[in-house]
């Protein structure tokens, strides 16, 4: 009926004014409003409001891929990742996700980091995936350091590994950097479980998705945590 639906979640997109950036390679020309997307990033934020810009000139975005660029625009337009995983594409959706966070992250949004972590997250919780080393060693080469995706890696390696992985070695083909980071959470656990008050079963098994929902979000000072 007329009148009696709820009000959208989503502010109403405007498009009044409108903004141009330029992708990949081949410099494809997207044309985006403006304050749907200043409002979630921080970078078009900046980029559109510096005194160096003339007006109308196009934001360069030349070395993101065009896909990665067409997922992340869903994710602000829709408020939803379109990255679905099926038994068979788990792990290339999983490394896909991967590289939609770490734009996400580079765009400062940390509104559509958090959709797609929660995303991450519970796709490998509700399937008996686990991370393999070259996904984690993905993190670790494309996120920067104290960022929440290298410390989901830290914890599906230490928790959520099985004991003994197929090849018998994944050490060797792990950064040095997470290999240093596994030590330091191992350690820290260790040491706060010192009076032995739960079994080390219970210490390291503890999955990212039975963990805090604000676990590995991001939320800036003045926004509030999830509910
Ligand atoms: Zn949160």
């Amino acid at each position: 009926m007329a009148g009696t639906s709820p009000p959208s979640k989503r502010p109403r997109i405007e498009f009044a004014d409108l903004f141009v950036v330029n992708v990949g390679e081949a410099s494809k020309p997207y044309r985006l409003p403006t304050k749907t997307f200043t409002m979630r990033s921080n970078f078009f934020k900046a980029a559109l409001s510096s005194k160096w810009r003339t007006e109308d000139s196009a934001i360069d975005l030349k070395d993101v891929q065009i896909d990665h660029f067409e997922t992340y625009v869903h994710c602000v337009i829709c408020d939803e990742v379109d990255l679905i995983a099926t038994p068979d594409t788990e792990a290339k959706t999983l490394a896909k996700l991967v590289d939609l966070y770490v734009l996400s992250d580079r765009m400062l949004d940390p509104e559509t980091t958090n959709l797609v972590m929660d995303n991450l997250v519970r796709t490998v919780g509700e399937s008996d995936y686990l991370p393999s080393d070259d996904l984690l060693s993905r993190i670790y080469r494309l996120a920067t350091s104290g960022s929440p995706l290298r410390k989901l890696a830290v914890d599906w390696a230490l928790h959520e590994w099985n004991e003994q992985p197929n090849d018998g070695k994944p050490e060797d083909n792990l950064p040095s950097e997470l290999l240093t980071d596994l030590f330091r959470e191992f350690r820290r656990l260790k040491n706060g479980n010192q009076n032995g008050k739960r079994t080390v079963d219970k210490v390291f098994a503890l999955r990212a998705d039975k963990r805090q929902k604000c676990c590995y979000h991001q939320h800036p000072e003045d926004s509030p945590k999830c509910k």
